[in-house]
C-alpha cells in the first residue's frame, strides 16, 4: 500500500496515476489520498511506519516537516529541503527515506515532450519556489550550460541560484530571449489565470518552452509561445514522470509509463 499525505489532497491526481499502474503492474496495491492537517507530518509518518505503507508522496504543507521524520535523505531532498516522497531503503526495510522525485520527473518530462537532454543548454527558470529549486537542481546535474533565475523577490531567487553553483545567476525578465530553454515555474497562467511570466513577444523559434502548469493544458504563455513559433508543452509529463520515480522506489518495478500518463490526462478536471 502507499498513498499521499497533504492539505488538500481531494484534487491530487496521484490515486489515479499509482492505482492505474499498480493495475498494469498486476501488483495487488493501493494508492490512497490521506487528507494530514499542518502539523501532522510527523504522526502520519509514524503511521506509516506502524502500518506498514510501502510508500508515501507528500505534498503541500509538509514537503519540509517530513524531514526531521525520516531515517535519512537522499542527496537531492537534503539540498531542496523538500521531500516529496518516502521510500523503505531496499537494504533494511525499516529504514524510511525522504527523496524528492521533482528534478528527475521534470527531466523525464523533457525527454517525453521535447527529446530534450539539457546539456549544454541556456536556461532561463521563472519563479524560485519549491518547484523551480527542483528545475535548477536538475537542470545544473544535467550539465546545463547557464542557468538563469528570473523571480519577483530577489531572497528566494539568490537561494535558488545558489543549487545552480558556477552555472547559476539571477536575471531580469528579459534574458529569455537569449534562452534555448524557457521554463515557468510560477503559478501564473494557472486556471482561469490570463497573467503571463515574462513578455512573449521575446520568445521565438528555436526555443522550447516548458510550463509546470498542467490545469490549463495550454497556458496563455504557452499559446503565445507556440503562435511565435517556440515549441511548448504543459507540465503532466513531469508529474507523471515525478510519480513514475516514486513508484519504482516503492515497488521495485519499472513503471508503466503509458498507463500512468493516460490516466492522469483522464483525471484532470474538463
Ligand atoms: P511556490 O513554492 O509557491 O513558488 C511560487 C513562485 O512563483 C515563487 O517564486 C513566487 O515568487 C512566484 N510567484 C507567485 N505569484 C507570482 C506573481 N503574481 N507574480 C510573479 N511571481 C509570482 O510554488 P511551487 O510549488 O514552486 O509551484 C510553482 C508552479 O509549479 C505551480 O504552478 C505548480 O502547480 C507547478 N508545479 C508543477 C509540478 C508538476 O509536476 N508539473 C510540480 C510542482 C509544481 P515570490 O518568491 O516572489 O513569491
Amino acid at each position: 500500500m502507499a498513498g499521499v499525505i497533504g492539505d488538500p489532497v481531494g484534487h491530487s491526481l496521484s490515486p489515479a496515476i499509482h492505482n492505474a499502474g499498480f493495475v498494469a503492474s498486476g501488483l495487488d496495491w493501493a494508492f490512497v489520498a490521506f487528507p494530514v492537517r499542518v502539523g501532522g507530518a510527523a504522526a502520519a509518518v509514524s503511521g506509516m511506519r506502524a502500518l506498514g505503507i510501502r510508500g508515501l508522496s507528500v505534498t503541500m504543507p509538509h514537503k519540509a516537516a517530513v524531514i526531521d521524520a525520516v531515517d535519512r535523505l537522499t542527496p537531492a531532498a537534503a539540498a531542496l529541503g523538500a521531500v516529496n516522497c518516502i521510500f523503505r531503503d531496499p537494504v533494511d526495510d525499516e529504514v524510511l527515506v525522504g527523496d524528492n522525485t521533482d528534478g528527475p520527473g521534470f527531466l523525464g518530462g523533457l525527454r517525453a515532450d521535447f527529446g530534450l537532454e539539457p546539456a549544454g543548454a541556456r536556461c532561463v527558470v521563472l519563479g524560485a519556489g519549491g518547484a523551480a529549486r527542483a528545475v535548477v537542481l536538475a537542470l545544473a546535474g544535467a550539465g546545463a550550460e547557464s542557468i538563469e533565475v528570473v523571480n519577483r523577490s530577489p531572497g528566494p531567487a539568490q537561494a535558488t541560484v545558489a543549487l545552480a553553483g558556477s552555472v547559476g545567476s539571477v536575471s531580469a525578465a528579459d534574458a529569455v530571449a537569449g534562452a534555448d530553454l524557457v521554463v515557468n515555474a510560477t503559478p501564473l497562467g494557472m486556471g482561469t489565470d490570463p497573467r503571463l511570466p515574462c513578455d512573449p513577444t521575446l520568445l521565438g523559434p528555436g526555443q522550447v518552452v516548458a510550463e509546470l502548469i498542467y490545469h490549463p493544458a495550454e497556458t496563455p504563455l504557452m499559446a503565445a509561445a507556440r503562435g511565435r513559433g517556440a515549441r511548448t508543452a504543459n507540465g503532466l509529463s513531469m508529474l507523471v514522470c515525478q510519480a513514475a520515480a516514486a513508484f519504482e522506489r516503492w515497488t521495485g518495478h519499472p513503471a508503466p509509463i503509458e498507463t500512468m500518463a493516460s490516466s492522469a490526462a483522464a483525471a484532470l478536471p474538463a
